[in-house]
């Protein structure tokens, strides 16, 4: 097999079996959560919609409106703004706010005047992890503002959300107080007088282990691209797979080193392979030394340092031939190494694995249509 290029090929229809699980799960209601370009899987928007999401979730209102191009009319969540973020270009585009102050809930309801569109807004709470959403304290002052603008016409309280800082460790006591605090937060936007929003509160370990049950919605990123937090969950398929081409041969004899510094010194003659690919690209340079690949079926060790543009692969006694495919992720079905192993090797979560491949690499999207009948 050869390629011309790095390719992270993303496999679609991993994404919607994930997705279909997911929404049995959350009782048909799941946001998908496509922050960070999809979790770096591109443009995704449209498969995880076919798959019974009915919302999806993202940072920025450049990603909401990344979604809204990609042409999906299902509600679209930005939950983390700027005061002087383009507040109106988003009410435009129908995309709903999150909003944790009163400050960025006066910013929006302007937007809203100076576009005559009623704003969706949700109204978000921190429950203890002191990051997003409104303080304690601040939040029953936040509702009643809120309950204010919303009779001036301006905003509408379409949601409530908080987010849990413990959900993959399911014993940790700290789940109950969580959970309380939010369904306190919910009867205290009631009290203000607040009514008729969906309440939002579990991610992806939260669902999973089912700490954080009993609401309207789920929020779900991580589990659909085959990550679980908690690791409980058998049944998540991974979504992605890197190869590049060997662009470069050569065989060497015992005692040269590799790379920079020379930390890597061959123990006997063996052959070496180079892909055009590096640390640049978001191979975790802490992998170095530990990290695997394959090729011809076999698992072969990424040798000294990795480079920014590219790293180097001891294949022993083949001499690969240029152009011919090496994989340094895939779905684990042939025993390559998962995006799990990455994350592993370079003392991290599967979450910056994913995240991080850069721009220089191609996304292929894959698609298996052999499971799909045409319709007669
Ligand atoms: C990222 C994020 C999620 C999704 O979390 P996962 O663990 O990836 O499912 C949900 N809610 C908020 C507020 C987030 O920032």
């Amino acid at each position: 097999m050869t390629a011309s290029a790095p390719q992270l090929v993303v496999h679609d229809d991993a994404v919607r079996a994930n997705t279909a699980g997911f929404v049995a799960r959350s009782g048909g209601h799941l946001m998908a959560v496509l922050k960070a370009d999809g979790f770096g899987h591109g443009s995704i928007a449209r498969s995880v919609v076919s798959a019974g999401a009915t919302s999806i979730g993202v940072t920025t209102i450049d990603e909401a409106l990344a979604v809204r191009a990609a042409g999906t009319d299902v509600p679209v969540l930005s939950w983390l703004n700027p005061l002087d973020a383009d507040f109106e270009t988003a009410l435009l585009a129908d995309v709903d706010i999150a909003v944790s102050g009163v400050e960025l809930l006066g910013a929006v309801s302007r937007a809203a005047v100076r576009t005559r569109r009623r704003a969706r807004v949700h109204l978000h709470v921190d429950l203890g992890m002191a990051r997003d959403g409104a303080a304690p304290s601040t939040w029953a002052s936040l509702c009643a503002a809120a309950r204010e603008l919303q009779l001036t016409g301006t905003i509408r309280i379409v949601g409530v959300m908080g987010h849990m800082s413990c959900a993959d460790q399911p014993e940790d006591p700290q789940n109950t107080r969580e959970r309380l605090l939010f369904t306190n937060a919910v009867r205290t936007a009631r009290r203000r007088g607040l009514t008729g929003f969906t309440t939002h509160l579990a991610a992806t370990a939260a669902t999973v282990t089912g700490v954080g049950a009993g609401h309207d919605l789920h929020r779900i990123g991580a589990g659909l691209f085959g990550i679980d937090p908690s690791g409980t969950a058998t049944d998540l398929e991974p979504t992605l797979s890197l190869t590049a081409p060997v662009v470069g041969t050569r065989e060497i004899g015992a005692g040269t080193g590799v790379g920079y510094g020379l930390d890597h010194v061959a123990a006997r003659p063996t052959n070496l392979a180079l892909l055009p690919l590096g640390y640049g690209d978001g191979l975790p340079r802490a992998a170095s030394e530990r990290a695997e690949v394959t090729v011809r079926g076999r698992r072969r060790p990424l040798v000294g340092r990795f480079s920014m543009d590219m790293v180097v692969i001891d294949t022993g006694e083949d001499r690969l031939h240029l152009g011919e495919t090496v994989t340094l992720f895939g779905r684990g079905h042939d025993g390559e190494p998962t995006v799990s192993d990455w994350a592993r090797w370079s003392d991290t979560i599967a979450h910056e694995i994913v995240t991080r491949i850069g721009t220089r690499v191609a996304r292929v999207h894959r698609t298996t249509t052999t499971q799909e009948a045409p319709v007669a």
